[in-house]
């Protein structure tokens, strides 16, 4: 219901919360999904890295085994001791090869027998263990080293780097798991690299050994977690997205039903925001106020006061008319009544009703309700039925009309010219009043035959016996018009526009009295 003539789309919060409504359990969802995955990565990298971590420490066993069982033969010589270097590669199923050295030299390997190199106790990290990219006898092949010395004699037995190339891709095939020996590491390339390897982006853990130099690493790439989030969770996410859209659509539509027009009026009722305007109508002659139409404004809250054209389609459409006429008719007697003596006897209130407000007798309640503000006779209440929407003449409405009748209640007939009332409807109805339609009024002074379907009008209504009210004059030329041809009221600018209470009562009370009018001016339809 736009209550502005210019309504502008604007991007209220009323329009943005169904977004927000909707995308809430999907944004919190996946907050709770991303973070029980960043748990779930977090606990298998401690796993993963722990359980490389126990396997290395196997294979280093076996070489550490292999290293103490050769010991007490380190310094004697490699012809006595080769067969038995040979028997712990072949019995220890990680260990490549297994070398005896004596002051630093290395003089006995498995392999060659006799052999001289120098071995340099730097290299391994403390004293035990050295990661190397390759040895002379196959370069480019990583190997781990296993020292174990016993003053200036010692044993080193080593590991074929495929062995833990194996545990890290195997333990950990969507890991990035490194073993990292002194300062140098192997990932699941297979290579040797020095200097500190680049932590994983995910989930990143290192573990130490705690009985060997060496330590573990682990982690997962940067786009694990939305790996695992489809593969996981793809259903659950998508059944939320179903339940987002189905919040989002439910808050649209509660949104659209607490401002449904519907709803908007019957606020607006509770709120008592429905006030009566007034607008005098004149009598033929003297143009004294003889009576007033009450007319509806909508005093809305922000949107300030509201034309009843902007309106009343609505109220009419949701059947919430009645009411409304009913606490407007309630507010008009309440603020008139305790002014009544400023008015004539017979003083015309002219209320608007509906079709609707027609069904059943409660309007006679309602005419009874208000006259019983005021003393007997003081005000003469005219219902204004609008043409445009006649009244079906059923025996329910015809009861109605009679009994209204009989209260002293008159009916008049509005925007009379712009529907199609039969002189059988106007009988039926006992129809009181025309209001002449204030499009007729406005041929006065345009040409000849336009202006003269109004006279036809007028000689009607004369001829049925009828009151006229010209609605709409304007102008002195159409008043004069109007007095000339027999309009018995008038309505208009001219005259007043429709006011609020107050000002309508203190105009009222400055109305010149009975005594100063000249003699005779009423016309029959007010004495009668
Ligand atoms: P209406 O019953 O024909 O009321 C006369 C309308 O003409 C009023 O408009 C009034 O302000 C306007 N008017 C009076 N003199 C002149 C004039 O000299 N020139 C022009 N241009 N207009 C003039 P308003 O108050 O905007 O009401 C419009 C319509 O809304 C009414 O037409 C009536 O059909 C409806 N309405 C107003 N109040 C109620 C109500 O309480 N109940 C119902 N059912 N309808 C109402
Ligand atoms: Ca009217
Ligand atoms: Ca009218």
């Amino acid at each position: 219901m736009p209550l502005t003539r210019k309504t502008r789309p604007g991007f209220g919060w009323r329009s943005l919360l169904p977004w927000f409504v909707g995308a809430l359990p999907a944004l919190c969802g996946f907050a709770v999904m991303s973070w029980q995955v960043e748990r779930e990565m977090q606990a298998s990298s401690q796993a993963t890295t722990r359980e490389a971590m126990v396997h290395i420490e196997r294979i280093l066993d076996s070489l550490s085994s292999a290293a103490h069982t050769l010991l007490p033969l380190a310094s004697t010589p490699c012809s006595k001791a080769q067969l038995r270097l040979r028997a712990e590669v072949t019995r220890n199923a990680y260990v490549r090869s297994t070398n005896l050295f004596h002051y630093n030299r290395l003089y006995c390997t498995s392999l060659l027998g006799d052999y001289d190199e120098r071995v340099n106790p730097d290299d391994y990290a403390d004293g035990q263990l050295w990661l190397m990219t390759g040895n002379s006898v196959t370069p480019d092949h990583p190997l781990l080293l296993y020292r174990a010395s016993e003053g200036d004699r010692g044993v080193i037995s080593t590991v074929d780097g495929e062995h833990l190339l194996t545990v890290l891709r195997l333990i950990g095939p969507d890991q990035a798991l490194i073993l990292r020996v002194g300062d140098a590491w192997m990932g699941q390339d297979g290579a040797v690299h020095r200097g500190a390897p680049a932590p994983a982006a995910k989930a990143y853990v290192v573990q130490d050994s705690a009985r060997y130099p060496f330590s573990v690493a682990g982690g997962y790439p940067a786009d694990q977690q939305g790996r695992l989030l489809r593969s996981h969770y793809l259903a659950l996410l998508g059944l939320l997205l179903v339940f987002g859209v189905g919040a989002g659509l439910a808050c649209h539509w509660q949104i659209r039903r607490a401002n449904s027009p519907r709803a908007e009026l019957r606020r607006a009722l509770q709120a008592d925001e429905f006030v009566p305007y007034f607008q005098p109508v004149v009598r033929q002659g003297d143009y004294r106020w003889a009576g007033v139409e009450v007319l509806m404004r909508w005093n809305h809250p922000q949107e300030g006061l509201v034309s009843p054209d902007l309106f009343i389609p609505y109220a009419e459409h949701s059947g919430q008319i009645v009411a409304m006429t009913r606490a407007l008719m309630m507010h008009t007697a309440q603020g008139l009544a305790p002014y009544a003596g400023l008015m004539e006897d017979g003083f015309h209130i002219g209320v608007n009703i509906t079709a609707d407000h027609c069904r059943d007798l409660g309007l006679v309640e309602d005419c009874r309700a208000f006259l019983q503000h005021f003393p007997p006779g003081r005000v003469t209440l005219t219902l204004e039925l609008t043409e445009r929407k006649l009244i079906e003449p059923t025996p329910a409405t015809l009861e109605l009309f009679v009994k209204l009748h009989d209260m002293g209640v008159m009916i008049a007939l509005d925007d009379f010219g712009t529907g199609q009332s039969s002189l059988n409807y106007l009988r039926q109805f006992k129809v009181d009043y025309l209001k002449i339609d204030r499009s007729f009024v406005a041929l006065i002074g345009a040409d000849a035959l336009s202006v003269h379907i109004l006279d036809s009008i007028i000689e009607l209504s004369a001829k049925l016996g009828l009151g006229i009210v010209a609605e709409g004059v304007e102008t002195p030329a159409q008043r004069d018009y109007l007095a000339r041809h027999g309009a018995h009221f008038q309505q208009g600018y001219l005259f007043a526009r429709p006011m609020p209470a107050d000002q309508f009562l203190e105009a009222l009370a400055a109305q010149p009295g009975p005594s100063q009018l000249p003699q005779g001016a009423a016309p029959e339809i007010m004495r009668g």
